[in-house]
């Protein structure tokens, strides 16, 4: 298979690059490098069948030859990227899938849009099934990216349904793992790079809200078998397993041996109280299921965050 994916040199981008080439597939990496980078994908570009191209997918997007797959990765999705490229977030969902559903429209190939939990907002259903229609402030800090992405799933099943693109929908929940950016502001980057640092871990608020994190592992796996089908979604893709922000930095202070402390900051506007997949619909589709561990996903995270960033004391 040829694959174009957007947003190739991202966290998830990245991983899926690398699985898609090592299980044979030929790829086509389109990153503008806003909050990807290409040492992400390093490591791959000397593999004959990948191919690292700096594109911007709002401007356009042209890809000679066929394609067979367009995984459709592009966009800031920290919230402190969103917060500080609200337009640029907002063009990426609109324009660049708009870009996106043509390349497919054009190649005859299928494409998997990535979505997000976010279309949920702070939800008022617990845990989410699909079937939700999410609780979002559009004119709140997050608004940007949420109904970017929404309107990215409303252009993604107009193409299905006016030029009959195959498509495929995935609703992405929390998502960690080696190559997170250590500043991007995420809560997992963020305790593991001051547990490491002997910093405060600043949990926000009283640390109550929870989320429910996947290791990227199970979740390449998973968006390769969407890819690889013919479901339109959109599915739910995440671990259920669900924990509170402050259990979490104690767990993150505990794998890392650190003699780090708890430190309350303030809550971020319009943060989601609850987060869980509902993952009925992605067991019974994709027979999928995730299998690390979440203690285990943090080692292996902690791991990487030591031999890469020189502020990890061994
Ligand atoms: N959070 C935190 N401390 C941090 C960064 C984030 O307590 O240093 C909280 C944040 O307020 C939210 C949760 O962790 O309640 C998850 O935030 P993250 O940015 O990782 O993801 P998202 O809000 O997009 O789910």
């Amino acid at each position: 298979m040829r694959v174009v994916v957007t947003g190739g040199a991202g966290f998830l981008g990245s991983h899926l690059c690398e699985a898609l080439v090592g299980r044979g597939d030929e790829v086509v990496c389109l990153d503008n490098f806003l909050t990807g980078a290409p040492a992400n994908v390093s490591h791959l570009v000397e593999e004959p069948g990948f191919k690292l191209i700096r594109s911007d997918v709002t401007d356009f997007v042209h890809v000679g030859g066929k394609v067979d797959l367009v995984l459709h990765f592009a966009s800031p999705a920290s919230p402190i990227d969103y917060l500080k490229l609200p337009i640029e977030t907002l063009k990426v969902g609109s324009i660049g899938t708009l870009h996106a559903l043509g390349l497919a429209r054009d190649k005859s190939a299928r494409i998997v849009l990535a979505s997000t939990s976010e279309v949920y907002g702070d939800p008022h259903v617990h845990p989410q099934p699909e079937t939700y229609w999410g609780h979002v402030n559009p004119v709140g800090p997050r608004g940007v990216y949420d109904e970017a992405k929404r309107f990215a799933e409303a252009l993604t099943l107009a193409y299905r349904n006016t030029h009959a693109v195959d498509t495929g929908i995935v609703r992405i929940f929390n998502t960690f793992g080696p190559r997170m950016r250590p500043n991007d502001g995420r809560a997992i980057p963020n305790f593991i790079r001051q547990s490491l640092a002997g910093e405060p871990v600043t949990v926000a608020g009283d640390g109550s809200q929870t989320r429910s994190i996947c290791y990227v592992d199970d979740l390449v796996d998973a968006i390769l078998s969407m890819a690889d089908g013919e479901h339109q979604g959109p599915i739910n893709i995440g671990n259920p397993h669900e924990i509170s922000m402050l259990d979490l930095a104690r767990k993150v202070i505990d794998l890392t041996g650190s003699a780090s402390r708890v430190a309350h900051i303030e809550r971020p506007v319009d943060d989601p109280t609850v987060r869980q997949p509902d993952t009925t619909l992605a067991r019974q589709v994709l027979g999928w299921e995730p299998k690390v561990e979440i203690d285990e996903g943090l080692a292996r995270t902690i791991a990487w965050f030591r031999e890469v960033h020189p502020w990890s004391p061994a």
